[in-house]
């Protein structure tokens, strides 16, 4: 038996989301984006098989496993070409985030939905004014009676128009010193006051953004994730909200990173295959180191950033929030960056071809660079390596 670092469940998972992927595969999903549709024949049969709630809790539905798991599962299906981009907010931060922190009502009425795939949930916390300083944000509720109003904007949400609710961050005002705090809202897309509108994004992705924009949206006091201060679980709501923001951020991280090594490994393999059958003088050009080296500094990358995924998902599942934060930043920015570069050796492995419709490589290219900016970009992952681990100073 050899030694390894996956368990044979993980590797069983790992087989059969891969054949699920295969079925599917690239031109499923170029196919589905051309014809402006949305992959929901994946996305059912992935739900049907326990795929996409393999992280949440079994009692309300799920798979009773972790991220680790639901980072196998977006890896393969990117690896085949089918990358399901709401994986990462639907069970991974919405997911985690109602299961670890909702009230008993909440996680009954969500999670069952969210872990079949028969509901999705987006996630909205990016604000036009606010972008990577998420401590600028300014949308906020306030309480009418036993009702909150929500009001503000945010830009880039994914997958509204195919989202049962989106979990907006907000903030409250603090009772007793007038500080606004975070707070998470479960907010229904048909809200009055709730407007929604596509951004126009040079992306051939199967998933929407969205500007949207809260007027006086009126919620009911359990739209509030853990339920109000005078909930009988005291320590949810309003005060909790930055402790599940954060619980929900790590699994955003790290299923990030397994959407780029996902990706990455798809556009490798493309250029592998091609490179080993292309003769233009008188051997393949797989042959030429030119070509070969940075394939295989492709491979390495990829590798690594897999290595410090299976790191966070690991520590994030063993319960140190604190060491999968590092690790997790760390394995998006190293997946982010070993994806951009795979790609684009990919696509330059081809030649022309890299750039035509049939290989279907230079899409990714914008694509690829989604996993540099988002959730959080490259710069801001630096900064808190700077400052957190290295105890460097702040310049901001
Ligand atoms: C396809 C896509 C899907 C998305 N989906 C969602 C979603 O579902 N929900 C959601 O809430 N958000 C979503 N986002 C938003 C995403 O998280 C933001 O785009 C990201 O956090 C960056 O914010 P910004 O675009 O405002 O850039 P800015 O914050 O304006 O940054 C612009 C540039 O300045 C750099 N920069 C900023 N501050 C610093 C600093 N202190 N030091 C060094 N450099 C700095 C950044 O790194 C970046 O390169 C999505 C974005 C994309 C592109």
């Amino acid at each position: 038996m050899s030694a390894t670092l996956e368990t044979d469940e993980h590797k069983a998972l790992r087989a059969a989301v891969a054949a699920l992927g295969r079925r599917y595969g690239r031109e499923y999903l170029t196919r589905t984006v051309a014809e402006g549709r949305r992959p929901v024949e994946l996305w059912a049969e992935a739900g049907k098989l326990g795929y996409l709630g393999v992280n949440l809790p079994e009692e309300y539905g799920g798979g009773g496993g972790g991220i680790t798991e639901l980072a196998i599962v977006l890896e393969e299906l990117g690896a085949a070409g089918c990358p399901l981009m709401m994986l990462v907010v639907s069970p991974a931060i919405c997911g985690t985030v109602i299961a670890r922190f909702g009230t008993e009502e909440q996680k009954r009425t969500w999670l069952p939905g969210l872990a079949d795939g028969t509901r999705i949930m987006a996630f909205g916390i990016t604000e036009p004014d606010a972008g990577s300083n998420s401590h600028r944000i300014t949308t906020t509720a306030r309480r009418d009676g036993a009702d909150w109003l929500l009001t503000g904007r945010k830009v880039f949400i994914s997958g509204v128009d195919t989202a049962d609710a989106v979990l907006i961050v907000g903030r409250t005002e603090d009772a007793r010193t007038g500080r606004l705090k975070p707070c998470l809202f479960i907010v229904p897309p048909d809200a009055e006051g709730f407007q929604r509108r596509p951004i126009e994004m040079e992306l051939s992705a199967a998933e929407k953004q969205f500007e949207l924009v809260l007027d006086d949206v009126r919620l009911p006091a359990d739209a509030l994730v853990g339920g109000g201060p005078s909930h009988a679980f005291g320590s949810g709501g309003e005060d909790a909200g930055l402790l599940q923001l954060f619980a929900g951020l790590n699994p955003e991280r790290v299923m990030t990173a397994a959407f780029a090594i996902g990706m990455g490994r798809h556009a490798l393999t493309r250029a592998v295959e091609y490179a080993r059958e292309r003769t233009v003088w008188k051997t393949p050009i797989g042959a030429h180191q030119a070509i070969a080296h940075p394939l295989a500094q492709a491979h390495i990358d990829l590798e690594l950033a897999r290595l410090m995924m299976q790191k966070a998902a690991h520590l994030y599942d063993a319960g140190d929030d604190v060491g999968a934060g590092e690790a997790a930043n760390m394995a998006k920015y190293a997946a982010g960056e070993a994806c951009v570069r795979a790609v684009d050796q990919a696509v330059h492995t081809l030649g022309g071809n890299g750039l035509t419709r049939e290989f279907g490589l230079a899409s990714l290219t914008t694509a690829a660079r989604v996993t540099r900016i988002a959730p959080v970009s490259r710069e801001m992952i630096l900064n808190y390596v700077s400052h957190q681990s290295l105890g460097l100073p702040k310049s901001y």
